[in-house]
């Protein structure tokens, strides 16, 4: 790639490190011509196939787009979201997948949503999985239940219900 100071088309690797556990290397280069140095960052490309069957490259940023409605009025941070979309990245390039379908990104999502805010994981996911009736909901409610019991007193157990309306 060009130097992005002088454009010269040639540079020199001068240090190369692992980042973000593994999925990405960063190399630090110097250019021959001008001598500065900048750095580039190395990731498999991971593409995301929509419903239409067009690629796009994933993309942070829409994951957590596709959840902030769900968190709305809810003890959800930008901070949180921007963990969660890192989580959900992750996940996926954990998975060795250079292609990944939305509706499978949208999966990955639900995990860390649960753990992090189990109202806005139920909104989520009614309208992901297309709840279409009371039982729906019950069933996946009976499911966080579920979990919160078999979790025990670790001190992790929802600090709130599921039913609790949004405050
Ligand atoms: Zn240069």
């Amino acid at each position: 790639m060009y130097c992005p100071f002088c454009r010269n088309p040639d540079s020199r690797v001068v240090d190369s490190r692992i980042a973000d556990d593994g999925s990405a290397i960063r190399r630090r280069r110097q250019c021959p011509e001008c001598g500065r140095r900048f750095t580039t960052v190395e990731t498999t490309s991971l593409t995301v196939i929509k419903r239409s069957g067009v690629g796009e490259p994933f993309s942070r940023s829409k994951v957590i787009n596709g959840v902030r409605k769900a968190c709305q009025g809810r003890p959800v941070t930008e901070d949180d979201l921007a963990m969660l979309a890192q989580e959900v990245e992750e996940t996926i390039r954990g998975s060795g997948a250079a292609e990944i379908e939305a509706h499978d990104v949208g999966l990955a999502i639900l995990d860390p949503l649960r753990r992090l805010d189990e109202v806005a994981y139920l909104r989520f996911a009614s309208v992901y999985q297309a709840f279409e009736s009371l039982e729906d909901f019950e069933s996946a409610i009976s499911l966080l239940r579920h979990e919160a019991e078999s979790k025990g007193r670790d001190g992790k157990s929802p600090k709130k219900s599921p039913l609790q309306a949004p405050s």
